[in-house]
């Protein structure tokens, strides 16, 4: 699976926060909503679900507005410096690679909700 075309851990769509007081690190990560906001608000219809209740978004169609990035609770959307156009963690869609590369096995996908709302064919 290579969806930038080669190796770059900045274009990670996950980010371990540190809270150096108690020593505690814990990873943050698109949580794919089940009433995903950024898929709400997206005016061009660049993001939907897939079956798995993946939230992708689509380059494609993607107009670069950012309310997406805006209105993630958790901020977990960003901008793609090149083009501007928004992304964020799909894992891998299905099989995230963070979770197989982790030495210490601290990482685990997991189904937690059954998606709602529109699905993709
Ligand atoms: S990008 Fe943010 S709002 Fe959208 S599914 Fe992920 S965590 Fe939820
Ligand atoms: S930046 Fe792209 S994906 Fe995000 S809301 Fe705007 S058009 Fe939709």
């Amino acid at each position: 699976m290579d969806l930038f075309g080669g190796y770059n851990p900045s274009l990670s769509r996950l980010t371990v926060v540190s809270q150096k007081e108690n020593l505690y690190h814990f990873p943050i990560v698109c949580n794919q909503c089940e009433n995903a906001y950024c898929l709400n608000v997206c005016p061009a219809g660049a993001i939907t679900r897939d079956t798995s209740g993946i939230v992708v978004i689509h380059k494609d169609k993607c107009i670069a507005c950012g309310l997406c990035i805006e209105y993630c609770p958790i901020r977990v959307v960003v901008r793609d410096p090149e083009t501007g156009k928004a992304f964020k963690c799909e894992l891998c869609r299905g099989t995230p690679l963070c979770v197989e590369a982790c030495p210490t096995g601290a990482l685990e996908l997991v189904s937690k909700h059954t998606p709602k709302g529109k699905i993709d064919e």
